[in-house]
């Protein structure tokens, strides 16, 4: 079955995720306010829309794929936007990472309107984006969740229903905020090892089958040579570059403050990464943290 699909926000992981949904055969109508953007989709057999009132009232599904939490409320639920203009039963899907609590307050908003909709945030950055490999988190509903699987499966691999509403932005958030302390983690041991005269390849070979093993180490291993494949390799090339970290780690932190939860390690992770992008990390690949470690210690 094709459909008219709406897709707001042709950027980096937008782009190409828009071009897979035209492969699979939808009329996708793109809107975004960079014109070569647009361009871009265009050339690539999608369609430019006039606005986002234009597309919203003609689309079946719409796809955000937007910077952050404002952009999503604004887009959704501001003057002009999708929830003034779209029909009753259009299917809404946002996959930016955004905080829980305006994934919440948009999927809320668009059920009064009569729009099932789930938050969709992804992983598996640009490269997933155009190979369609993504993994999507998702939250909502159970029919919307249902009626959003064709489409997620178009642009992804994993499809994974974390639960109701906002659940794919919190499960995305809990991962990341796990990934950014374990890789610190990693980093300050190897430091050390340094320090003690212990060899890089003797701590990986030791730990990576001992209990300090887990994915920064064996999949992601922050100092060249034990692991070719990992960033470190190319002088911390991203990867998943250290700002897109910092973004996550800090949604955590709002996160833990309106929910309540104790997260100090979480805190002291989106710190030190704010301390490294703000140092010239931040376009560099996350594990890149060893070396402003290795630089302050
Ligand atoms: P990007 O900046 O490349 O793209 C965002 C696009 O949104 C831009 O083209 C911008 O012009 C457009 N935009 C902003 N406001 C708009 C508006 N009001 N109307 C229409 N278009 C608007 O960012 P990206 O890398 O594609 O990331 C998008 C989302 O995906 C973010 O939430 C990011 O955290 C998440 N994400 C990114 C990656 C990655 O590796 N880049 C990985 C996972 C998740």
């Amino acid at each position: 079955m094709t459909s008219t699909v709406g897709f707001i926000g042709l950027g980096n992981m937008g782009g190409p995720m828009a071009i897979n949904l035209v492969k699979a055969g939808h009329r996708v109508l793109g809107f975004d306010l960079s014109e070569a953007a647009m361009s871009a989709h265009a050339d690539a057999g999608g369609e430019k829309a006039t606005g986002v009132a234009q597309m919203a009232a003609e689309a079946d599904v719409i796809v955000t794929m937007l910077p952050a939490g404002k952009h999503v409320r604004q887009i959704y639920m501001g003057e002009g936007g999708i929830l003034e203009n779209a029909k009753p039963g259009t299917l809404l899907i946002d996959s930016s990472t955004i905080d829980v609590d305006s994934a919440r307050a948009v999927i809320a908003a668009a059920s009064d309107k009569g729009m099932p909709m789930v938050d969709a945030p992804v992983s598996g950055g640009v490269a997933g984006a155009a190979g369609g490999t993504l993994t999507f988190m998702v939250g909502g509903a159970d029919e919307a969740f249902e009626a959003a699987l064709p489409y997620l499966d178009v642009m992804g691999k994993t499809i994974v229903h974390a639960g109701g509403a906002g659940n794919g932005q919190a499960a995305k958030i809990c991962n990341n905020m796990i990934l950014g302390i374990s890789m610190i983690a990693v980093s300050e041991a190897f430091v050390l090892a340094e320090r003690l005269g212990l060899d890089a390849q003797k701590l990986f070979d030791i730990s990576s089958t001992a209990s300090g093993q887990c994915w920064s180490l064996t999949s992601y291993c922050p100092v060249p040579g034990p692991l070719p494949s990992s960033p470190a390799n190319r002088d911390y090339q991203p990867g998943f570059a250290a700002e897109m970290m910092l973004k996550d780690l800090k949604l955590a932190q709002e996160a833990a403050s309106s929910s309540g939860a104790a997260t100090p390690l979480g805190a002291e992770a989106a710190s030190l990464y704010s301390l490294f992008c703000n140092s010239g990390g931040q376009g560099q690949d996350f594990s890149g943290i060893v070396k402003f470690l290795r630089g302050t210690s």
